[in-house]
């Protein structure tokens, strides 16, 4: 079964205001041309996840960097921590594709969980391109809706 295809979308959507959008590729770039990762924190509801805060985390695969990651398990615990200190929750993990489209690969579906979203930046050597979430449902993903609250003129 390909861990690309991706007919169905996921119940949720993501909320992931401009802002944090741009924090984003900002950290995702800095990393280019390797992979960069972190957590998003935030409150999960039943089909709308509010991301409040984006956190950068190390990327511990010393091996493959340009295209594999490794969350370091330290970043995680110290984020989820945190933001339970704060009623938050982590709501997903984000990680950079360089110069390779959003969408997951056969090593993100076997290292995923179920009930998070999965975003993934697209970086280039002029920047950041896409940004594309996905949930695992079962033993696939699915594209979860990204939208953006409405900024102030
Ligand atoms: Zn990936």
């Amino acid at each position: 079964m390909s861990p690309l295809r991706a007919v169905e979308t996921a119940s949720t959507q993501l909320w992931l205001p401009a802002v944090l959008q741009h924090e984003l590729s900002r950290f995702a770039q800095a990393s280019y041309p390797l992979e960069a990762c972190g957590l998003l924190v935030g409150r999960a509801g039943d089909t709308k996840i509010d991301t409040v805060r984006v956190v950068p985390a190390r990327n511990l695969n010393l091996e493959r960097p340009e295209d594999r990651y490794l969350l370091d398990p330290q970043d995680f615990l110290a984020t989820d921590r945190a933001a339970r200190a704060e009623g938050l929750e982590i709501v997903g993990i984000w990680h950079s594709h360089p110069d390779h489209p959003a969408r997951p690969s056969g090593t993100d579906l076997e290292s995923a969980w179920e009930g998070y979203s999965y975003l993934i930046i697209s970086t280039t050597a002029d920047g950041a391109a896409a940004l594309r979430s996905w949930r695992l449902v079962g033993d696939r993903f699915v594209e979860e809706a990204v939208e953006q609250e409405d900024t102030e003129p």
